[in-house]
């Protein structure tokens, strides 16, 4: 499947020296007046300058896709997908240059991150499928002589916003399949993570061959450029990954546009992870350590409540607070390092503003450790109510609540009583229990003895009430990046 790359073409060091805006093919300073610092979250060391996007350069970012996006979704199948798999083969042969970037950048430690760049290669694989995914439909209907089709066209401009947990795979989630599909994207990413949520992404595809114009990406402060890019008329449809009173507010401006815009959100969650009476205790521990301390805990799927069924409950508290006292944490790049840095000042003081709630509540803390600049150690609070603060808000960070359930009754419904609904777990040997017990939980995604983590670019991606609107993945962002045409024809 991959194609060669002549990696003769490339510069020295090409990744480095980002410092504005990716525009109609160019790379050039925003116009906005500043210049915002990109930093390394674990040692502050500053990363790129970046001179900010202006209102006018987001209005050329537009103008380019919608003026490149009518030649791009003419081009044949065949030559959209061999973009991506040249994107691959550049991956491939920058793996430690990309992975570099994400630890330094996003405080990815050298294990999430090596699993972020598995995914965006995964997605870009899964994107080479997408241009012959586009298929119409001829259908029968009551009238002599009517032919009625379908055409599945592409929408037109896709508009991204993503965020700076996963910036490089949450970008590519939206901007691969929109661009497989024959649209073109402007995009915006973190201003925490501006290259790997944006210019390293544009510089790949167009290393890769992507004409200009297709794929734009504008860095700017939220505050100035954030509400004219939701309302922006050009884009067709608007895809935003990140908290839900930011979705909530970007859904509402998006209402304001001129022209009427489809919105994906994929938002904030509360993820339960539910051990019941029979279940593995050595797999559940595991599965709840891995799925709270990944990247620190800031991940929309992480395991945010551990329930555990009364008669397992003593038993588990026991294994998970000696595990959790054994997970090594600070630098980043070293191999085994499962905690890294928090993402920013804004998350440490969440956090810990989380671990003064429990504190507060009396809840027993199991597991406790320093916090060193933006390195918080992991803390386990046990006897933790499904109804306090703490358990009902999304933590993202490296703090473990557990509450007891008195049996499986009321396991599911501390499960369900959240306003949050992206992905949840269940534990038990009895694999029909298991079922039964994931078709009612109120979320898109439940795994039966796994983590909460679990994304494959095949595979459905979404949430139920405030985690998100719409779906990822696979044929479902087919559907969300492509439009249908009703075309008769009367012989
Ligand atoms: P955030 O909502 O603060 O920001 C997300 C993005 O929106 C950033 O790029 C930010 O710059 C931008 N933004 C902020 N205000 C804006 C505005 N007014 N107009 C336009 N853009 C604006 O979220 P975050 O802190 O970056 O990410 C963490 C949150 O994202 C968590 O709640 C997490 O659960 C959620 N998340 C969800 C998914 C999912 O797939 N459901 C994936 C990752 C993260």
């Amino acid at each position: 499947m991959q194609q060669n790359v002549d990696l003769s073409t490339f510069r020295p060091n090409p990744y480095d020296g980002f410092s504005g805006q990716y525009i109609a093919g160019v790379w050039s300073a925003g116009t906005e007046g500043t210049v915002a610092l990109d930093h390394n979250p674990y040692d502050d060391a500053v990363l790129a300058e970046i001179a900010q996007a202006s209102l006018s350069d987001l209005d050329r970012a537009f103008a380019a896709a919608k003026a490149a996006q009518i030649e791009w979704a003419r081009t044949l199948p065949g030559d959209r997908a061999a973009v991506f798999l040249r994107a691959v083969s550049i991956l491939d042969a920058r793996k430690e240059e990309i992975i570099g970037w994400l630890i330094r950048e996003s405080g990815s430690t050298r294990i999430k991150a090596g699993v972020e760049w598995g995914a965006v290669r995964a997605g870009m694989l899964e994107a080479a499928t997408m241009p012959a995914a586009a298929q119409g439909h001829i259908i029968p209907v009551d009238k002599p002589g009517k032919e009625a089709r379908v055409y599945k066209k592409p929408v037109g401009v896709v508009g991204v916003i993503s965020p700076w947990n996963f910036p490089l795979h949450l970008s590519n989630r939206s901007v691969a399949p929109a661009l497989a599909l024959g649209n073109a994207v402007v995009l915006k990413p973190s201003n925490d993570t501006p290259v790997t949520g944006g210019l390293l992404l544009a510089k790949i595809y167009e290393e890769a061959g992507l004409p200009a114009g297709v794929l734009n990406v504008v860095v700017g402060a939220s505050g100035v450029i954030g509400d004219a890019f939701s309302r922006h008329p050009v884009p067709r449809v608007l895809t935003f990954t990140g908290s839900t009173p930011v979705g909530r507010h970007i859904a509402q401006v998006a209402g304001e546009s001129s022209l009427l815009k489809r919105i994906g959100l994929e938002l904030g969650g509360n993820a339960p992870l539910v051990v019941l009476d029979d279940a593995d205790l050595d797999k559940a521990v595991s599965a709840a350590l891995i799925g709270r301390f990944m990247h620190q805990g800031q991940i929309c799927m992480s395991t945010n409540r551990i329930i555990v069924d009364a008669s397992l409950y003593d038993r588990f508290v026991e294994a998970y607070t000696s595990a959790v006292k054994a997970v090594k944490y600070g630098n980043p790049d070293e191999p085994d390092t499962l905690i890294g840095p928090l993402c920013n000042d804004s998350q440490l003081r969440s956090v810990t503003t989380s671990i003064a709630r429990a504190r507060e509540s009396g809840f027993r803390e199991c597991v406790s450790g320093p916090i060193a600049g933006r390195v918080v150690a992991p803390h386990v609070f046990a006897d933790v109510t499904n109804d306090s603060d703490f358990a009902r808000n999304e933590i993202f960070g490296p703090v473990a609540p557990i509450i007891r359930a008195a049996d499986e009754a009321e396991a599911m419904a501390f499960a369900n009583d959240t306003e949050f609904g992206l992905s949840s777990a269940v534990f038990t040997r009895n694999e029909a229990r298991g079922l039964a017990f994931a078709q009612r939980i109120e979320a898109g995604m439940t795994h039966i003895n796994d983590i909460t983590i679990q994304d494959y670019p095949h595979v459905m991606f979404g949430g139920e009430k405030n985690s998100g609107l719409g779906r990822f993945n696979g044929k479902w962002i087919v559907e969300e990046f492509t439009t249908d045409h009703f075309i008769s024809i009367q012989r």
